[in-house]
């Protein structure tokens, strides 16, 4: 007989799999094993350190994320799709970019070939073991694909341009300010994936938080925006259309992705309110001014001059106007009052409709059971 009681079947991250109320207790067969179980009880889920069974995903608790995790699907899309037939013949030709804009084009791609890899990383070997609720693995599973469908369609561009693919491959190593946004992040990936590291005690929950707060509000929530601000103001000069719409697709999924983790930071504080503390929030603040400043010398670096009607100085604005915005979005006080959107075609970008693309280069439509035929 199979005994699944919480001392039997610890899970990574300190959780038990299983534990459930005396109540609902009873008997079964799993795998061929008679089992004793207790059936899962909405109240004891927890998004970290919960006793519920993690394999059951149902009953819901936390539907926020299922319907994220809904919605990703529905805005599933794949990088060779998208025809760079445009894209090629502009980067061949000598006068089809400025310098200045080729030099935005490869330092975005630096930046990004290896970001989403990292990002990956941090999900499946790092963050996904110590989250208890299934909702929320459920997301990250659909999140880690996502990930995996950006590094694609960065090679996809790096390939159909004909790039140096050393260089950039390389460039998270050899460019300083694209390798010392890496190395801000990097410490606290490094938390998550520890093999010895789990969560249960406030600082080991405080440190798993604060991994958190910086992977969403400030990686995929900040480090990311001057990027795709530069390729989709490419786009909409009618310039790198097919690269500025699968920038357009990477940005939606990625807002949905920092949308999934300020919900998981939120659910985290209610139910762990001890967790912030007013050292805890400084730190936070301290972190996040950091993050502006390494994103804003990415963009002097990448901008050394003004192009596309662009220039560092809006990207001062711009970061920090976001940065507001993620400490709104996590319950914290804005670090820059007074800070405007210089860039309001961004909301545009990023409330892209399913049917129609901004660029209207195609329609977006997936469908997957209405496509097979079983003759
Ligand atoms: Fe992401």
């Amino acid at each position: 007989m199979l005994q699944f009681e919480d001392t039997d079947f610890v899970a990574p991250g300190g959780s038990t799999a299983v534990g459930v109320s005396d109540s609902e207790a009873g008997t079964g067969v799993l795998g061929g094993t008679e089992t004793s179980f207790k059936r899962v009880r909405i109240e004891d889920k927890r998004v970290i350190n919960g006793k519920a069974d993690v394999n059951q995903l149902v009953p819901f608790k936390y539907k926020w994320a299922w319907d994220k995790y809904l919605a990703g699907c529905a805005n599933h899309w794949m990088p060779q799709e998208i025809n760079m037939s445009r894209d090629i013949t502009t980067w061949k030709d000598p006068s089809g970019l400025s310098e200045d804009e080729r030099l935005i084009v490869k330092r975005n791609l630096g930046f990004f070939v290896t970001a989403d890899s990292l990002a990956a990383n941090n999900i499946v070997l790092g963050t996904y073991r110590h989250i208890t609720a299934p909702e929320c693995r459920q997301y990250l599973l659909r999140q880690a694909f996502e990930e995996a469908i950006h590094t694609h369609a960065y090679q996809y561009i790096v390939e159909s341009l004909g790039l140096d693919e050393g260089e950039i491959f390389n460039a998270y190593h050899e460019i300083s300010s694209i390798r010392d946004k890496d190395d801000f992040l990097i410490p606290f990936i490094e938390t998550l994936t520890d093999p010895s590291f789990k969560t249960g005690t406030p600082e080991a929950d405080q440190k798993l938080l604060k991994s958190l707060i910086v992977f969403a509000c400030i990686m995929e929530g900040l480090f990311f925006y001057v990027g795709f601000a530069q390729i989709l103001a490419l786009g909409r000069q009618n310039k790198m259309t097919g690269a500025a719409e699968q920038y357009q697709y990477i940005l939606r999924d990625e807002s949905m992705h920092c949308n999934f983790g300020i919900d998981l930071i939120n659910q985290i504080k209610l139910e762990n309110p001890h967790l912030w503390t007013s050292e805890f929030r400084e730190e936070i603040c301290g972190l996040m001014r950091k993050g502006v400043e390494l994103e804003y010398r990415y963009a002097e670096d990448t901008m050394p001059r003004g192009v596309l009607g662009l220039n560092a100085p809006m990207f001062k604005e711009y970061l920090r106007f976001v940065a507001n915005r993620r400490c709104q979005q996590i319950g914290l006080d804005i670090l820059f009052p007074g800070a405007s959107n210089p860039f309001p075609w961004m909301s545009e970008m990023i409330d892209l409709k399913k049917e129609k693309n901004f660029f209207e280069t195609r329609v977006t439509e997936y469908q997957t059971g209405g496509a097979l035929s079983w003759e």
